[in-house]
């Protein structure tokens, strides 16, 4: 099994915080990693490690066996990496549709034509169920549906390795339900998916492999049940 994304002693400083430390950590192609952890653990300075977002105090990023490490966000989107944040931003003053389109534009495998752009956008859109609103204002959108805009702006890159940060959080039972079917649906087709997630039914419907982190460290990982049941991952999300 080739990795399609390795991280080796992976780890970010911050002043006096390590936030993330000495992470080793590979996720075969085509598999789906839950990532967990209590709130500043780390899951996200993991992201933007692996994304070139924000650069390692030490380690290595590896993407399909090619050191990445430290390599500026447009060079690893280049490489197949895709990613959604936390914090919603989208493009105010355009539409919905719009906001997918430029993404398109600024990818990695792109003419550079806006009609295909917009073309592209609509398929996306259709993909994560929003089509309908292509024309709205993405202030405009439900929490759901703006969760549905950025994962649609992910996707219309064509990633092969694609980073969900808390794309659940805050969302009703019933609108979880779609995100699950995506996810999977994306992994059908063969991409590699990193959920960071708090949502642990969620994580244990689509992942194949769960990592937990705990103060910028493995503290586990491997088979989701297991790790789940593990009384240290529960203490840590306790708070002991
Ligand atoms: P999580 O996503 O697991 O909640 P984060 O990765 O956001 O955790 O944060 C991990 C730790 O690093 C936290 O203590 C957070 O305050 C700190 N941190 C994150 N980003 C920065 C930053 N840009 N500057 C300083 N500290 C940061
Ligand atoms: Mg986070």
């Amino acid at each position: 099994m080739t990795a399609l994304l390795e991280t080796q002693g992976l780890g970010r400083r911050f002043g006096g915080l390590q936030a993330v430390s000495d992470v080793s950590f590979g996720v075969p192609a085509g598999q789906v990693l839950g990532v967990i952890g209590p709130n500043g653990a780390g899951k996200s300075t993991f992201i933007n490690l692996v994304t070139g977002h924000i650069k390692p105090s030490s380690g290595k990023v590896l993407i399909g066996g090619k050191d990445m490490t430290g390599a500026k966000p447009w060079a690893i989107a280049h490489a197949g990496v895709a990613r959604t944040f936390q914090i919603v931003k989208p493009f105010r003053g355009m539409t919905v549709r719009e906001n997918v389109a430029v993404g398109v534009l600024y990818g990695p495998s792109h003419s550079g034509r806006m009609a295909s752009a917009l073309e592209r956008a609509d398929q996306v859109l259709e993909e994560v169920g929003i089509v309908h609103l292509g024309g709205r204002a993405p202030g405009e959108l439900s929490v759901a549906d703006a969760r549905r805009l950025e994962f649609a702006k992910a996707l219309a890159l064509d990633p092969k390795l694609l980073l969900l940060d808390e794309v659940m959080a805050g969302l009703r039972p019933s609108e979880i339900e779609p995100s699950l079917e995506l996810i999977l649906g994306l992994k059908e087709r063969g991409l590699t998916v990193i959920v960071v997630e708090h949502v642990m039914k969620a994580i244990l419907a689509v992942s194949d492999q769960v990592m937990v982190l705990h103060q910028g460290q493995i503290l586990t990982s491997g088979d989701p049940r297991t790790v789940l049941s593990d009384p240290r991952v529960i203490e840590a999300y306790l708070g002991k």
